[in-house]
């Protein structure tokens, strides 16, 4: 499949009806509280491919928390302003068999496995510059920009919620503050958790999917951002992090670079095509949207999306 013009509303409303139910085989994330109440019924896939054409279907007006899916965008922040060199210099381009909440080789080796994980995450935040709410503000602007949505902005009770019990991340952000890698204050946490709060819908995520897959070109055509470096950096950590300790048998059956996030969204890039949006809140026990993850399955087989 060369473009989306093969793919029909029709196509993916099969896809989405077909793969509906296995909500009930997972669990809405309710360790930050505030997630808990999202309605586990609610469902959405969205494709975006060249020329701007979006197809949606379900329930594509709902909007959910991106969650893990903003490290991808602070990553590149971070990347433009430092560059690769410093930014990897703190931390690893390794995949992971360890959950993303893990404090995996903090206490070893003293630098975050790499930047998908929340330690590694949450360190790439501390390093986009500004005091305050600066840092986060930029992402906030970037994840406008790429969604030409200037109407965008984080969940205030899901932020709240989330810095009154995230007290894992900040012990993880206290021991890189001991290891050297954070020099900060506590601000600079609660810019991770708000950029963790960003709500859009799953339509926003195809575009952000496309954004990644086109060199950092807009879904419009916009190339302000272009840079083909920085796309295939955070495409490849999609790729080997970007499902948490899933993304080995992800790469085996999808083979998509893709990020999930705790909220129930999956961002899919599609190398130089399209970028697709998925959104189901029930997750499997590695934090990844479950309905979501079959209606990729669905998608890439009917339409041989793998890049392998
Ligand atoms: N805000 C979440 C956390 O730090 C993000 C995790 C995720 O989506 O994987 O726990």
């Amino acid at each position: 499949t060369e473009d989306i013009s093969t793919i029909s509303e029709k196509d993916l409303t099969h896809i989405l009806e077909k793969n509906r139910s296995f909500y009930t085989q997972g669990k809405v994330a309710n360790y930050i509280p505030e997630l808990g109440k999202m309605d586990a019924q609610s469902i959405a896939l969205s494709i975006v491919g060249k020329n701007g054409k979006v197809l949606n279907v379900g329930d594509v007006g709902k909007k959910f928390t991106m969650q893990s899916i903003s490290k991808i965008i602070a990553l590149m922040i971070a990347v433009s302003e430092k560059g690769e060199a410093h930014v990897f210099d703190k931390m690893g381009y390794f995949g992971t068999s360890q959950p993303f909440n893990s404090f995996s080789n903090l206490e070893t080796s003293g630098k975050p496995l790499n930047p998908m994980m929340n330690a590694g995450a949450i360190l790439t935040t501390s390093l986009i510059s500004g005091d305050g709410e600066k840092p986060f503000l930029k992402i906030l602007d970037m994840v406008r920009y790429i969604t030409r949505n200037q109407t965008l902005d984080y969940n205030k009770s899901v932020y709240e919620s989330e810095r009154s019990t995230g007290h894992r991340n900040r012990g993880m952000f206290y021991l890189m503050k001991n290891n050297g890698l954070i020099s900060g204050n506590e601000d600079q946490l609660n810019n991770y958790f708000k950029q963790c709060s960003i709500e859009l819908t799953a339509e926003d995520l195809a575009k952000i999917g496309y954004f990644f897959a086109n060199g950092c070109v807009r879904f419009d055509g916009d190339s302000q951002y272009k840079n083909a470096e920085i796309a295939q950096l955070i495409e490849s950590q999609m790729l080997i992090a970007g499902m948490y300790e899933f993304s080995g048998e992800y790469a085996r059956t999808v083979g998509l670079p893709s990020k999930s996030g705790v909220g129930g969204g999956i961002a899919i890039s599609v190398p130089g095509k399209m970028g697709i949006g998925v959104f189901s809140p029930a997750l499997d026990q590695h934090g990844n949207s479950l309905a979501g993850y079959h209606m990729i399955l669905d998608l890439v087989k009917q339409y041989h999306l793998s890049i392998f």
